[in-house]
């Protein structure tokens, strides 16, 4: 085992006077001239953990009484002594000046070795409730800016109902999307994707986006393709489409989810130990995938010429004659000066479902 010290902090406390008292101060970070490249994009984040050595302490106690309460074991305290006396304090970046991170928070002692530093992001799961009344996709948004795929996948998942390829590439393609066309999207319509399949993947597409049907931002085309182009209307005339290039991936590297495929979901014939194999072997796909570069699996066109349609339009309301239903007039059919719906008419109308958009009769 070989930890190296890439840093020392730079402090005004030249000995310890409680972690209470030392986490209230501003202290520096200087790191060892070898590891500049290693900061590079540091200030991107506002917290990082800190990974330091107690150069000061010795021995251990495995139980002891800590500052207040009762006897307890070494491993539930923060005690700086201990087998391998290693520290570990998330503070607040304040600058980076060259090699000199400025920060807020860490109760380490002037001269303290450093050994490692890391972001840490896990803050973003704790909004406060008026910033999140405020900016309901703040998480997320924080997820899309430092390009949390992992926590992004994650919950995208809580949408669809199941980890599996085509979700995970949904969210690939979103993200590397939104960080090169807008960034934030409050659904108010700016920021729209046309969908050319109502697969997995526009699944992916809609969580991460935050582009649905009900707010009006998401055009589906029904033309069967896994594909999305998204394209921000305040913004750019032009917009971002991705194509899934290689859809035979799934079958070459994962063999065995392919077959499972075929037997549980196309056939419906899997029993239910091979409908658990195939959630788990999806799972562990769509969390392979999501580390990917999405050039891999994708064509990206950047701007491209796309027909959009304008902002969502207030239609006037009817009230079918028969029903007494309120609906938009625009859906209504006019039978002898009669308003009707198409239910109460027995019209033809227009489904979206698992075959794209179909046209139904009211007895097919
Ligand atoms: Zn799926
Ligand atoms: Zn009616």
């Amino acid at each position: 085992m070989e930890i190296k010290k890439i840093g020392e902090v730079k402090s005004k406390y030249k000995e310890p006077v409680g972690p209470d008292e030392m986490r209230k101060s501003k202290s520096v970070i200087e790191i060892e001239a070898e590891y500049i490249d290693g900061l590079d994009k540091i200030d991107d984040y506002e917290y990082l953990q800190i990974l330091f050595y107690f150069h000061k302490s010795e021995g251990f106690d495995l139980i002891s009484r800590r500052r207040k309460g009762p006897e307890r074991g070494l491993f539930t305290s923060r005690s700086p002594r201990r087998p391998s006396p290693i520290g570990l304090t998330t503070v607040e970046l304040l600058k980076r000046e060259g090699t000199s991170l400025h920060v807020y928070g860490l109760d380490a002692v002037d001269g303290t070795p450093v050994i490692d530093i890391k972001p840490y992001t896990s803050f973003m799961d704790q909004p406060s409730l008026s910033l999140q009344k405020k900016t309901p996709r703040y998480k997320i948004n924080k997820m899309l800016k430092y390009q949390n795929m992992h926590d992004l996948l994650l919950k995208a998942g809580e949408l669809h109902g199941h980890y599996c390829p085509y979700l995970a590439l949904g969210v690939l393609a979103a993200a590397d999307a939104l960080s090169s066309l807008a960034g934030e999207n409050d659904g108010m319509e700016d920021l729209l994707a046309v969908v050319e399949t109502n697969s997995c993947f526009s699944d992916g597409v809609q969580y991460t986006a935050g582009i649905t049907f009900g707010n009006n931002a998401l055009i589906y085309r029904d033309f069967g393709k896994t594909a999305v182009t998204f394209i921000n209307r305040e913004k750019a005339d032009k917009g971002i489409r991705y194509y899934l290039k290689d859809s035979d991936f799934i079958s070459r590297e994962y063999p065995e989810a392919d077959e499972l495929f075929k037997k549980v979901v196309a056939e419906r014939k899997g029993n239910e130990e091979e409908k658990e194999k195939l959630k788990k072997l999806w799972q562990e796909i769509a969390f392979d995938i999501i580390e990917e570069s999405p050039d891999k699996y994708f064509k990206i066109e950047e701007n491209i010429d796309i027909d959009i349609p304008d902002y969502a339009p207030i239609f006037k309301d009817e009230y079918c004659s028969q029903c007494g239903e309120k609906l938009m007039a625009v859906k209504a059919v006019k039978e002898d000066n009669n308003i009707l719906c198409r239910s109460c008419a027995r019209s033809s109308y227009y489904q979206l479902d698992g075959r794209g958009i179909v046209e139904k009769n009211i007895n097919n």
